[in-house]
């Protein structure tokens, strides 16, 4: 891949992806003025947050005076569920999306026609931007009851023109089928799912060159370069990351480019600052810190500085691609016990929550995560249970494991493996 690929890529918006920073900056304060007087005057707990801080809306002039407003985080999300961070009526509220797996009260995120709008576009920069056309078949293969990223991929890639097979999660053997039948070019899933149909290619003796796919989106948990390299050479693709924040949009908040050398932040829907976490001092560039963020544009559901909890650094160096907005380093660590499994979200919480619920379990567990590639791709729970269930029938103790898988499937939308275990077997809190 050399540099005349990769100016030779189109850019979809390039008044605004290639924009002097001057004139990004003056676009970016004129939104952010916007933004913080919707939010003061439509959401009791901005109001609430500026007043005990001494701030109005009006202190906010420049990009400098972001660091007066305070942090926005997952708790305040929670304790503010269903509808008080919304800053619109319900009745202009076209989309309600609801992460699983939270822990605590969960939350609800609102779109706005026009928010949604927005949305579609963002992916579709990416999309284009890796030179995805009318021409190609986009196969999604992301869970469409779950990851709100699915529907997303899904419009984006329509938006551009292009076919969209919606395989979601069918098992590994169709998905190839599909990519037989339907000449799939590109493929967009979590990279673990990806090197699930990978190792299926493999063990079905399948030559990677008899298929058609050309590209690779992978996105939703982290995935390390091993991976990147893993997909490229047994898939015979170019693999792109992209990323997202649940509690926002996900994806759409910053793509890789044909350089891959970071992922450019769509500046002008999102302002990003890199903060140290114990502190909350802003870190300059380069720095490696948590990810926080102001949505620009937002109507239903504004976050001012919202902590993301996930760990990297910002870039502002020139791209070969000839992108002005600044770039991200891959997320692989998270501020906070989250982990991913398959693309799925696990708090560690989630589970107390779970086995406080359920009599003879608990409270103390161990995660044990089977790992392929360096990503987690099974998780088993052992789960301390009361000797009375581990002495008892086998039925009783089989119908009580069973239980439990029921609960945290549910709950977390993922399916674990359970042990039970004696109450010395584990110690403590994992
Ligand atoms: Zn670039």
């Amino acid at each position: 891949m050399g540099t005349l690929r990769e100016a030779a890529m189109p850019i979809f918006k390039p008044d605004v992806e290639t924009m002097e920073r001057k004139e990004l900056q003056e676009l970016q304060i004129e939104r952010l003025q916007i933004v913080v007087n919707q939010a003061y005057a439509n959401v009791d707990f901005y109001r609430r947050k500026f007043d005990e801080a001494g701030l109005s809306p009006d202190d906010v002039k420049s990009l400098e005076d972001l660091g007066k407003i305070p942090f926005t985080t997952r708790k305040d999300l929670m304790d503010n569920y269903p509808y008080g961070m919304f800053a619109v009526p319900l009745r202009d509220v076209v989309r309600l999306q609801f992460p699983l797996g939270m822990h605590g009260n969960p939350i609800v995120i609102g779109y706005t026609r026009e928010d949604l709008k927005i949305w579609r576009e963002l992916v579709a920069r990416i999309l284009v931007g890796i030179g995805i056309t009318e021409h190609d078949i986009v196969q999604v293969a992301f869970n469409y009851g779950l990851f709100m990223g699915a529907i997303r991929f899904s419009q984006s890639a329509e938006l551009i023109g292009a076919a969209v097979v919606p395989s979601s999660i069918a098992p590994a053997d169709i998905q190839i089928r599909i990519m037989q039948d339907f000449r799939s070019t590109v493929l967009a899933s979590a990279p673990s799912f990806a090197l699930h149909i990978m190792e299926t290619v493999q063990k079905k003796g399948l030559d990677p060159k008899s298929l058609s796919l050309k590209t690779g989106l992978f996105g939703a948990e982290p995935w390390p370069e091993t991976v990147r390299q893993a997909l490229e050479e047994n898939l015979r693709i170019q693999a792109y990351d992209i990323y997202g924040v649940m509690e926002l949009i996900e994806p759409g908040v910053s793509g890789e480019c044909p350089a891959r050398k970071g992922l450019h932040i769509f500046e002008d829907h999102f302002l990003p600052e890199i903060i140290d976490p114990p502190t909350g001092k802003v870190l300059s560039e380069g720095q490696e810190g948590e990810l926080v963020l102001t949505t620009l544009t937002t109507s239903a559901y504004p976050l001012l500085r919202y902590r993301t909890s996930d760990v990297t650094a910002l870039h502002s160096e020139p791209c070969a691609c000839g992108r002005t907005l600044r770039r991200m380093d891959r997320v692989l660590r998270r501020t906070d016990q989250m982990i991913s499994v398959r693309g799925i979200n696990v708090f560690p919480e989630k589970i107390t929550e779970v086995l406080s619920g359920i009599p003879n379990a608990g409270p103390g567990y161990a995660l044990k995560a089977r790992t392929n590639y360096g990503m987690n791709d099974q998780l088993t729970v052992q789960v301390e249970t009361a000797t009375a269930i581990l002495e008892g029938r086998k039925e009783q103790k089989a119908a009580f494991q069973e239980a439990l898988q029921l609960s945290f499937r549910r709950a977390l939308g993922l399916r674990v493996d359970v042990e039970l275990k004696e109450r010395s077997a584990i110690s403590g809190q994992p």
